[in-house]
């Protein structure tokens, strides 16, 4: 497990992430992102920022799912879930997220 800053459209959000999803979140321009890495869990999220708020929060964002829509992406890769984290306080995007699932 590491800590990673992970940044989104409208802020970032510090959590406690996999070796893996750490890979998956470094697209190698020295910043990290949440967008490649697929859901959290809310417990892994230990604070985050808001840039319309301009302000750091303890505990996780709001997630909002957005849609379910099992949309295969690819000819073995369902879309399963899309959906936002939110700031408790003005409700703007801190960043979103993709849930893929894997044809058997
Ligand atoms: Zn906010």
């Amino acid at each position: 497990m590491v800590v990673l800053e992970l940044h989104g459209s409208g802020g970032h959000i510090i959590a406690d992430v996999t070796d893996e999803q750490a890979k998956l979140s470094d697209l190698g321009v020295g910043k990290n992102f949440l967008a490649p890495i697929g859901k959290l869990e809310e417990q892994k999220m230990q604070k985050y920022f808001c840039k319309k708020c301009e302000g750091e929060f303890d505990g996780s964002p709001k997630i909002q799912i957005e849609e379910s829509p099992n949309e295969p992406v690819a000819d073995d890769l369902i879309l399963i879930e899309r959906g936002q984290y939110t700031c408790h306080k003005c409700d703007s995007i801190i960043g979103e997220y993709r849930v893929f699932q894997k044809k058997e």
